[in-house]
């Protein structure tokens, strides 16, 4: 296997990883779209900024450990040390309470690596989409308009390593206020 096979191979592994690992699973919209979708469309935007392979793999696989029964131990081994330390840095500690982890993102933000900020300004581009326009089930606008505000001060935190990325969200941000405005 050349190079090229072996960073495919890795990335289609990813992907049907975490495809089995999230497969019943449902997004929060009405529609509940397959939980997949959502990591790809992550991985997705990170592929069109000319990220490290390894980037693009703990995007597949970003909430893996955070919202299925997967261990650090399964993705160190099928994917490396490396792909496994970006996944946990993007991992919130689901023992604490929601509000907790709230607070921490946004404390803990500024002190990630490039890397992960990436994968977190990503994250937060499709879900501040996802927020208004496949609007979970039951949030009234007050609930969203939290999540917007939230969000903007995570990826305060983000600042400084990917102008595109940036810029992206900054225009998501306006484009789903604009909406349940
Ligand atoms: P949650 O963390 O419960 O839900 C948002 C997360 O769900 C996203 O970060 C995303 O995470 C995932 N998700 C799955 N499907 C979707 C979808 N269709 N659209 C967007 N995200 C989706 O939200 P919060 O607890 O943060 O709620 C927001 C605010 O509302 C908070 O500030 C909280 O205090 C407040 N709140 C209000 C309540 C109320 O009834 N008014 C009740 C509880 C909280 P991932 O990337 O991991 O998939
Ligand atoms: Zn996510």
């Amino acid at each position: 296997m050349n190079l090229k096979e072996f960073l495919i191979k890795r990335i289609t592994a990813a992907a049907l990883f975490a495809a089995m690992k999230h497969r019943d699973q449902r997004r929060k919209d009405a529609e509940q779209s397959p939980y997949i979708n959502h990591p790809l469309q992550v991985a997705d935007f990170l592929a069109s900024e000319g990220v490290d392979e390894e980037v693009v793999l703990a995007a597949l696989l970003h909430d893996t450990i955070e919202d299925t029964n997967t261990s650090p131990a399964e993705i160190e081994s099928a994917f490396g040390p490396d792909v496994l330390a970006l996944v946990l840095e993007v991992t919130d500690d689901k023992s604490l309470q929601k509000v907790d982890r709230k607070r921490l993102q946004i404390e803990n933000t500024p002190k990630k690596s490039a890397n992960a900020k990436m994968i977190k300004l990503a994250d937060k581009i499709c879900n501040v989409r996802d927020i208004t326009a496949a609007s979970p089930v039951g949030w009234a606008q007050d609930r969203k308009n939290e999540y917007l505000d939230w969000a903007q001060k995570v990826i305060s935190g983000c600042r400084g390593v990917n102008e595109s990325l940036e810029a992206k969200f900054d225009s998501e941000i306006s484009a789903a206020r604009a909406r349940i405005a």
